[in-house]
């Protein structure tokens, strides 16, 4: 439905894009929008914005600026980039989305819609407008945090097309669930169930299944059966999801990924996000935990044993994850937000 809002990709910015790779794919034009997409919002050239395109050049791209600012903010900052070993082009009063000037860039450039890119931060204007033209684009996280207050609220409406976009690039993957893996304590759990929400997928946590399919605690599992009958538990749990479950996020319990034959199938499972924090964060996290509900807590008694096991498990979890994004100083929501930019 927000199809046409979409673009091809996502970088976390302008500068963290793998050009060399874009050239061998055949690209040869680079459109770029200005204000939060190569500097802040009214920013001169800088050091940065130089050395950029002067390495494009070099790897054999032509440039054009193509901003909906006025004539003066557009020269000067064409006038600052455009130093020796730098060729570029500029289009000011654009009128993004209008096609018009998408098109005369590639005039300029002597490019084609086919190898020509376009690179900006937002999805209304700069976006929009390259599908339009029939250009491939590149949504890029805006340089500046703090915004005006009419693309404040456009940001919100981004927000929600974003989420389409997601949902949607992740069924033409075919990855059918998330997994989530970590240290008891870095919020799998909590992080989990946002994230369904938010992507209209349904949650598990495998020690909750665990529970429902034998009928007893986590804590009673422990006591009556030991822990080693528990982690078998979890490899039957696992290859169960596994024949029954897609979009799903699965919070998956903090040993799961130690076991070797479980790491195959968690990978099996679809995309496997690592949720890591530092050893102070995760230790003050779980030691406020309930140990009942946590195996974890339950077969390893003192703060020094958990601690230890921390120290041992977390070189075993980014060996099994596809992804690793960082929870601390993070919230539920702002951790969410982050393992769906990583997906
Ligand atoms: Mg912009």
């Amino acid at each position: 439905m927000f199809r046409r809002f979409y673009p091809a990709e996502m970088a976390e910015s302008s500068y963290d894009i793998d050009y060399e790779e874009l050239y061998r794919k055949g690209y040869r034009g680079l459109i770029y929008d200005i204000d939060n997409t190569l500097v802040e919002h009214g920013a001169d050239a800088n050091a940065e914005v130089i050395e950029l395109f002067r390495r494009l050049n070099k790897i054999g791209f032509r440039i054009c600026l193509l901003s909906n600012n006025k004539a003066p903010r557009v020269r000067r900052f064409y006038r600052g980039a455009r130093v020796k070993g730098v060729r570029l082009h500029y289009i000011f009063n654009a009128h993004k989305p209008a096609r018009r000037n998408y098109l005369k860039a590639m005039v300029l450039m002597r490019t084609t819609k086919k190898n020509t890119l376009f690179i900006g931060d937002q999805i209304f204007t700069d976006v929009y407008g390259a599908n339009r033209s029939g250009i491939r684009s590149i949504l890029v996280k805006p340089i500046n945090k703090a915004e005006e207050v009419q693309i404040v609220a456009k940001r919100k409406l981004e927000r929600i097309i974003l989420r389409f976009y997601r949902r949607d690039r992740w069924e033409k993957m075919n990855q059918l669930n998330v997994v989530l893996i970590g240290f008891a304590g870095a919020g799998k759990t909590s992080v989990g169930k946002v994230l369904a929400a938010e992507m209209g997928f349904d949650f598990i946590d495998t020690d909750r299944y665990i529970e429902e399919k034998v009928g007893m605690s986590i804590a009673e599992i422990f006591r009556t059966k030991g822990e080693e009958y528990f982690r078998d538990l979890e490899t039957m749990a696992l290859k169960g999801i596994l024949k029954s479950r897609t979009h799903s996020v699965i919070a998956a319990g903090a040993g799961m990924p130690i076991r070797l034959k479980n790491q195959k199938m968690l990978r099996k499972l679809g995309t496997v996000v690592y949720l890591s924090g530092s050893e102070e964060e995760i230790i003050r996290r779980f030691s406020m935990r309930n140990p009942e509900e946590q195996p974890v807590l339950l077969s390893e008694k003192t703060d020094g044993e958990r601690r230890e096991l921390f120290l041992r498990w977390r070189f075993v979890y980014p060996t099994v994850a596809h992804r690793t994004v960082d929870i601390d100083d993070r919230t539920v929501e702002q951790v969410a937000d982050a393992v769906r930019d990583a997906l």
